[in-house]
């Protein structure tokens, strides 16, 4: 069976979302409507994996397959070149739709050339890990990192459509399901409170080790709800303008982690942190009660999610880190914060200053003494 979620914005297009659908009529039915020729991009990992099954599947159209070497480091601009010149060798023009198998890196980079290439092109979205199922599929966010900054060069370009099959996820490993779980969890703290308990009471029932994977009608409602808060927000503020801040929730301080770690640590492993410190932030505030704080960090436990860091240990570096931020001004830090769990303060940034910060970092080291 495939669900559709359909998102409107002014350029509107579904997101089908089931297990074992590529192999249904309506994949092949959606490529040729866009497609003459047709590019499939993925890195070294997915490709190893799924390109010769994608081949298969779209063998009609004798497609191209390309792919870069794997990890955050490689979505760049010159691998954007790269790529750009193989699809000219190859003689891609204006009837070429690219196909994004892959993780957020793939589809971030993908969307990026779709938007450039003979002043845009169009492109379907295959997303290979629950991260990018739940987030980078969503609101049409395209980039390049470069060495000073991530996703700092790019721009807002919708896909034609999103595939998500969840067969995909069997080859993931755990740490990287886990990321796309914190992505979830944000998005039921900020919107969704039934989304929150609903996680909280199926992780309750299922103690095992594979527990994300082990029910595929639970997994594909969880999704979808998650899917459903994101679009939701998109619809409402497609360009970051106001309401859609409020998705960077737990994201100023994973920013951080990530910056100090060099990207060593992966986003949904920061973000993770950023949850729980965030949330401690949202207390100290007056905002979010300290029951529903107590709540909150024991679903990251029982969710399996590591919130300790070395990284936060100092405050210099923190502060440093954070003062690179876009949003900074003043040494006064822009944070989302918490009202309750399913719902974010009023204003959808609040400034933070020094002493604040200082007292809950240290609070925060102090758990871990
Ligand atoms: P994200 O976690 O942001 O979606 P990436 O694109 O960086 O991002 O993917 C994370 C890692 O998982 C990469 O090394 C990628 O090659 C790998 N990967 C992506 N999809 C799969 C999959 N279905 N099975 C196994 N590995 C995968
Ligand atoms: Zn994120």
């Amino acid at each position: 069976m495939i669900q559709e979620i359909k998102v409107n914005l002014a350029e509107s297009y579904s997101i089908y979302l089931g297990a074992g659908i590529l192999k249904e009529a309506l994949f092949l039915q959606t490529c040729r409507a866009y497609a003459g020729k047709i590019v499939i991009l993925s890195d070294s990992n997915v490709s190893t994996l799924y390109e010769t099954l994608l081949e298969t599947l779209l063998a009609e159209f004798k497609p191209l397959c390309l792919s870069f070497p794997a990890g955050e480091a490689f979505k760049t601009r010159e691998t954007k070149a790269m790529l750009e010149d193989k699809m000219q060798a190859a003689g891609c023009n204006r009837d070429t739709c690219l196909i994004a198998l892959g993780g957020g890196v793939v589809s971030d980079l993908a969307g990026f050339i779709a938007a450039t290439y003979c002043r845009g092109i169009p492109v379907i979205y295959l997303p290979t890990t629950l991260l990018a199922m739940v987030d980078a599929s969503v609101g049409g966010k395209t980039a390049v990192n470069t060495a000073r900054s991530k996703n700092s060069i790019g721009v807002f370009y919708q896909p034609k459509a999103v595939f998500m099959d969840i067969d995909f996820l069997q080859t993931l490993s755990y740490g990287e399901i886990k990321n796309g779980l914190s992505e979830i969890l944000k998005h039921a703290l900020i919107q969704d409170k039934v989304q929150f308990q609903r996680l909280i009471e199926f992780r309750k029932k299922h103690p095992e080790k594979n527990w994300l994977l082990s029910d595929s009608t639970w997994l594909l409602e969880t999704i979808a709800a998650s899917v459903q808060i994101k679009k939701n927000i998109v619809e409402q503020d497609e360009k970051e303008l106001g309401l859609r801040k409020i998705l960077n929730f737990g994201h100023t301080i994973a920013h951080v982690i990530e910056l100090l770690s060099d990207y060593q640590i992966p986003h949904g492993q920061a973000v993770a942190v950023g949850l729980y410190l965030e949330s401690e932030l949202s207390q100290h505030y007056g905002h979010l009660s300290e029951i529903e704080f107590k709540t909150i960090e024991a679903s990251l436990q029982l969710l399996d999610l590591n919130i300790q860091t070395a990284y936060l240990s100092d405050l210099e570096p923190v502060t440093r880190a954070l003062s690179v931020d876009k949003k900074t001004r003043d040494r006064q830090w822009r944070f989302v914060l918490l009202d309750r769990i399913g719902a974010t303060c009023k204003e959808y940034v609040r400034v933070i200053d020094l002493p604040q910060l200082k007292e809950s970092l240290q609070a925060y080291q102090e758990k871990f003494e």
